[in-house]
């Protein structure tokens, strides 16, 4: 390892619980093997004081921060300046802090969804047909926004508090639409992707049972779940046919810019950095 030194650039991730994130994993290996002097730190501060949290930070003690949950919403209000593709998630993934105290918001997760779909289904077109997403919180917003630019001819929101898929809806302009959960199937007909964006089952253990065998041969499921790597919903897609993405790939493909705001270079490709990560959510490869 090399060592750290009084010059190091800091970065980290902010979450609340911040215990359980990979993104220390992923960024310090890519430190160690860029040979950077720097050092990627998890932080919990308590949730009521994130803004002071935040703010003390204007001073240019670190460069930057990845935030996670429940601080991405939060995160864009504190920020000075933010991207558009954070501005149309409504919530921010990274936090950048400038030398003149100011703070910039970005989101990557939009970028990242797209780079697993283009690693783990290299043949997949978001232009080629509709996408349905499931859910209506912050990573499917985030989602949606990045399918419609990518040239989605149409997005469609499922959700089982409709208002909540309406209210993306109205965020993201007409070629995104909203469906409860009872109409899974409809929107699955003729879907050149379905990405899982609930919460479903994390917490609870329950399993959401949606019909995918409505859902064309050709289509892509994603989850953006990834413990088990291998979740109930993409088992059952595979037991279809359907072809995969998981939501590893997702998360290390949004760290990837990340990493380029905070230290100012891409990381070493060379670096396994999936097979670190499935080590430490004591997952198969
Ligand atoms: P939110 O809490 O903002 O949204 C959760 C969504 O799940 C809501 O739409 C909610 O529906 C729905 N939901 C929860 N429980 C159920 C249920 N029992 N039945 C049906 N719908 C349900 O979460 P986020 O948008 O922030 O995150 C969603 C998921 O994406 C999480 O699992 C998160 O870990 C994952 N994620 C993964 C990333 C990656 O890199 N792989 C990046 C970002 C997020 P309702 O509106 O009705 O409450």
């Amino acid at each position: 390892m090399s060592p750290i030194t009084g010059k190091a650039l800091v970065a980290g991730v902010v979450g609340a619980p911040v215990r359980h994130s990979l993104s220390p994993v992923l960024h310090n290996a890519w430190i160690e093997a860029a040979r950077l002097d720097a050092v990627y730190a998890p932080f919990a501060p308590p949730p009521e004081r994130f803004a002071a949290f935040v703010d003390g930070l204007r001073g240019g003690a670190i460069a930057g921060l990845n935030v996670t949950l429940p601080f991405k919403e939060q995160a864009l209000a504190l920020a000075d300046e933010a991207s558009s593709p954070a501005a149309k998630a409504a919530a921010a993934n990274v936090l950048v802090f400038r030398a003149d105290g100011t703070v910039f918001a970005d989101n990557t997760d939009g970028a990242g969804l797209l780079a697993a779909f283009a690693a783990q289904a290299p043949g997949f077109d978001p232009a080629a047909g509709p996408v349905v997403i499931l859910g209506a919180g912050g990573a499917a917003r985030g989602a949606a926004a990045a399918f419609a630019d990518a040239g989605a001819p149409e997005v469609r929101i499922v959700n089982r508090t409709l208002s909540r898929a309406q209210a993306i809806t109205e965020a993201l302009g007409s070629r995104v639409g909203a469906l409860g959960l009872d109409r899974a199937a409809t929107a699955f007909d003729g879907a050149g992707a379905i990405v899982n964006a609930t919460s479903a089952g994390l917490a609870d253990g329950q399993v959401l049972d949606f019909p995918l065998e409505a859902a064309p041969k050709a289509c892509v499921v994603m989850d953006m779940v990834y413990k088990p790597l291998r979740t109930p919903f993409l088992a059952r897609a595979e037991a279809l046919g359907l072809a995969t993405v998981d939501g590893l790939e997702m998360l290390i493909r949004q760290a990837v810019p990340s990493f380029e705001a905070f230290f100012g270079q891409a990381p070493p490709a060379e670096v396994d950095v999936r097979a670190l990560a499935l080590a430490a959510i004591g997952a198969q490869a």
